[in-house]
């Protein structure tokens, strides 16, 4: 097993804003004493889900791994509607930055619901807007934010990646986008061009057309077969030609569309002098860089913005997930200079969602107030240390990786003889038993990745020391459990 890369650093206890309201406090003492108190549960029956599987979309994915019908919940626990409580190492997929109804969340939005502002405006100004555009941008590093524009979409990350390929096409003049394998970046038809996985688009046929895809810097299974150093060098040496040759086939893109660390591809951070070199040949090419920072975004890797490990700046970036304080949003913020497109070139009738604007506004206003950027980073290398001394027991861990409290183990076929680079094959039966005896044990993971062979850790950033060390625990217990 490999353990890459988060520093370590002296962790301190952080005490979440939630326990200084007596009723959140209240509610997240009594359902951490419950989690404390839980037997192993029996999952999957009850009316609810039964009701489910005959309404619903045969599209859901998650009730399918984690079948639960969810009744309560405050901070990182979460309450079944049979009263079972679970710590949520999924949290939204990373939406709930301050975890599930945060104080300073839930008086915003009964505030602006009770201050007679008009909910929905379409992208009329309002004050909580006018408050809210500028909490964004004063996130952001100030060399970006001084020349940004904002677009506001409509409202999941797919729109504004939708919206930010539309930008990067009208203001080059050109078609073409190099995107990446593994690359997640939603599920419209756009967004879903640029995803690596096939799954979901192969069998729909008609994608568009103009997408060349570029190897990860996946270094557990290096697509140059080299893997570290060597691999970041090959893969920026193969870039640097395929833009610079004038027979690679390739004509020059409108963008390169990258997430710093893949989060549905298995949470695989792009090493830092990977973003720098890759920074650099956009520049050098003149190709404006977008970077997809939905999942990575607000503090979640241990710095706002996972481009600042690299001390970078995209040209555009992707926002949604946590911007919205739990509630529907996504924008694209970009260099003035790419702002060419007509009025209306993108619209949409949910951008003008106040109460949005009024949980994401607060939710940012903690982030700053509590760093917890900084918490992210010491919790997360708590998290992945812990993690880590697993490999030592259990040698289905080919890997455990990623940034902040973006956490990922990847689960191999300890028993099958490793590849040049030392890879094992994914065990796609034995990650899903690990997801199932870690619900069983009171704890919400999701699988991603290659095969869904990664277990996935996305905490709220709220998650204290102590909860930190019980989601190690009882992993710890699943693995045994799930190996046995
Ligand atoms: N981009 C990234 C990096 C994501 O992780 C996601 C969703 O997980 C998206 C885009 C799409 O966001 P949405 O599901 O809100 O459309």
């Amino acid at each position: 097993m490999r353990l890459s890369a988060a520093s370590s650093s002296p962790v301190s206890d952080h005490v979440p804003a939630a326990s200084r309201s007596p009723l959140h406090a209240g509610l997240a003492a009594e359902l951490g004493d419950r989690h404390r108190q839980r037997t192993l549960y029996e999952l999957g029956d009850h009316p609810l889900l039964e009701r489910q599987r005959q309404r619903e979309s045969n599209a859901r994915s998650y009730p399918r791994r984690l079948p639960l019908a969810l009744s309560r919940a405050q901070g990182v626990y979460v309450e079944d509607v049979e009263g079972r409580v679970f710590l949520d190492c999924l949290a939204g997929a990373g939406t709930l930055a301050l975890g599930h109804n945060h104080p300073a969340v839930t008086d915003a939005l009964m505030r602006t619901l009770h201050s007679g502002l008009p909910l929905h405006t379409l992208d009329i100004t309002t004050p909580v807007k006018d408050r809210f555009m500028q909490d964004v941008l004063g996130t952001l590093p100030a060399t970006f934010a001084r020349h940004a524009r904002i677009q506001f979409c409509g409202p999941t990350g797919a729109d504004a990646v939708e919206a930010a390929l539309k930008l990067v096409r009208l203001a080059t003049g050109r078609s073409t986008v190099l995107a990446f394998q593994g690359a997640y970046h939603g599920m419209t038809q756009g967004a879903l061009t640029l995803m690596g996985n096939l799954g979901p688009k192969a069998a729909l046929g008609g994608n568009l057309s103009g997408v060349q895809f570029l190897p990860y810097p996946y270094s557990y299974r290096c697509p140059f077969g080299l893997g570290g150093d060597a691999g970041v060098a090959a893969s920026l040496a193969y870039m640097d030609n395929l833009l610079s040759d004038p027979e690679s086939g390739v004509p020059r893109p409108a963008a390169i569309i990258v997430e710093p660390v893949q989060g549905e591809g298995g949470m695989i951070p792009a090493p830092v002098a990977w973003l720098q070199g890759l920074r650099g040949l956009a520049t050098r090419h003149e190709v404006p860089l977008i970077l997809d920072e939905v999942q990575t975004g607000f503090g979640r890797t241990g710095r706002m913005f996972a481009f600042e490990h690299a001390g970078i700046e995209p040209d555009v970036v992707v926002l949604s997930k946590a911007v919205g304080g739990g509630l529907p949003m996504s924008l694209v913020v970009y260099h003035e200079r790419f702002d060419t497109w007509r009025p209306g070139a993108h619209a949409g009738t949910f951008r003008g969602n106040q109460l949005a604007m009024a949980a994401g506004s607060a939710t940012l206003a903690v982030l700053r107030a509590e760093r917890l950027d900084v918490a992210a980073a010491e919790l997360g290398a708590r998290l992945q240390q812990q993690l880590a001394a697993y490999a030592e027991r259990f040698a289905c861990i080919g890997e455990v990786r990623g940034r902040g409290l973006m956490l990922g183990v990847e689960l191999v076929d300890a028993a099958a003889v490793p590849d040049a680079v030392g890879a094992r094959p994914a065990h796609p039966a034995l990650a899903a038993r690990v997801q199932r005896e870690c619900l069983r044990r009171g704890l919400i993971v999701e699988l991603g990745g290659r095969h869904g062979c990664v277990v996935r850790f996305l905490p709220p950033l709220t998650i204290t020391a102590a909860q930190v060390d019980e989601v190690a625990r009882i992993f710890g217990q699943a693995l045994a459990a799930a190996s046995a």
